[in-house]
């Protein structure tokens, strides 16, 4: 575009929005995409680009941060000038790509309590991987679980929660295939397991946008997405800022307090090792269900006759009086009746 098209659709625009907005109230039958409020956009994820127009134009709208894009059925969505975003010193101070902390800040010199803006007018949360959290964040056997569990198939894509910026692509021994990446707010996203990686180090994102397959490399038990939420290389929990289970943002802005922090969430390779336990307690739970039910399976009944005694009744199945007891609590011995189950094995 020229820069004299710019100016004039700049200067333009206002008067283009206020007759937009008239024409939305004049008629309901409007796209509800058309043109609403910036809310109704963080409110409906991803519904903002969606419609019946093609982009025909993107305008510098000279926000810095933002390009707005025009549709040829006079409606709009903003864009994230990453051009732009690339100098913002949230993404070259501590950039240090494929590494799992490249912070390395002491944990006072955060601010006690710091605001973060999740989601604007110009940006959505996409779930990574929709599903109830099978293992959660925080302390566990003494350890320290980084992240949450999202269970999945192996080949399920993963998404991006937030736009942003591949910091790291890399395979990491507990980690796996790993994907981090770095957002405007200054927060990191960590995307563990994966069976594939499908983006590069540098790479722009989209929230929605897919970043690799679910699977269970590295140190894993079984196909889940490990997912962290990380604040100058600090875990806090993901569930403070999102319901993974419904896959909505909690609030649009989240308060870190210092105090949610500690200085054991900082990345340490071996807190990886207590997943393994969690998997194998799980595998052990199913084995001991197995093994309760082949038994149940198994047991035996007999139906007591006329002239019936429980000592004959043991003794015709090979057991002592006592055995037959102890598998027939509530029975009274003296008071049996006729057609009564007997436990007999
Ligand atoms: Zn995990």
């Amino acid at each position: 575009m020229k820069k004299t098209t710019v100016l004039i659709l700049t200067l333009a625009l206002p008067l283009w929005l206020q007759a937009q907005t008239q024409t939305q109230t004049d008629s309901l039958s409007v796209a509800a995409d058309s043109l609403g409020t910036p809310q109704e956009f963080v409110t409906e994820p991803g519904s903002f680009r969606e419609g019946s127009g093609v982009g025909i134009d993107t305008l510098d709208i000279q926000d810095g941060r933002l390009l707005l894009v025009l549709k040829d059925d006079h409606t709009w969505y903003y864009i994230k000038n990453f051009e732009r975003l690339a100098a913002d010193s949230t993404f070259t101070k501590d950039w240090i790509p494929n590494t799992t902390d490249p912070y390395h800040v002491p944990l006072d010199s955060l601010p006690l309590r710091n605001s973060i803006c999740l989601v604007d007018s110009a940006s959505v949360f996409v779930c990574p991987n929709q599903t109830k959290v099978f293992s959660r964040f925080g302390y566990r056997h003494g350890r320290r679980h980084q992240g949450v569990d999202l269970p999945l198939k192996t080949g399920t894509p993963v998404y991006a929660a937030f736009d942003g910026r591949v910091r790291a692509s890399m395979y990491n021994r507990g980690y796996g295939n790993l994907v981090i990446l770095r957002h405007e707010n200054g927060l990191e996203t960590y995307y563990a397991h994966l069976s594939k990686r499908e983006v590069e180090v540098g790479d722009w994102v989209h929230a929605g946008d897919q970043i690799g397959l679910g699977g269970s490399t590295g140190r894993s038990t079984g196909p889940h997405l490990h997912f962290e939420t990380r604040y100058q290389g600090f875990a806090f929990d993901p569930e403070w800022i999102a319901d993974y289970e419904k896959g909505t943002l909690r609030s649009n802005v989240f308060v870190l307090r210092r105090s949610y922090l500690n200085a054991s969430s900082r990345y340490v390779p071996e807190s990886l090792d207590e997943e393994e336990d969690v998997y194998a307690a799980e595998e052990k739970i199913i084995e001991e269900e197995k093994r309760l039910a082949a038994e149940r399976a198994a047991i035996k009944y007999y139906t007591v006759r006329s002239g019936d005694t429980l000592s004959a009744i043991a003794k015709k199945h090979g057991k002592s009086l006592s055995t037959i007891q102890k598998l027939n609590p509530g029975v009274n011995p003296n008071k049996l009746r006729i057609g009564q189950k007997i436990r007999v094995n």
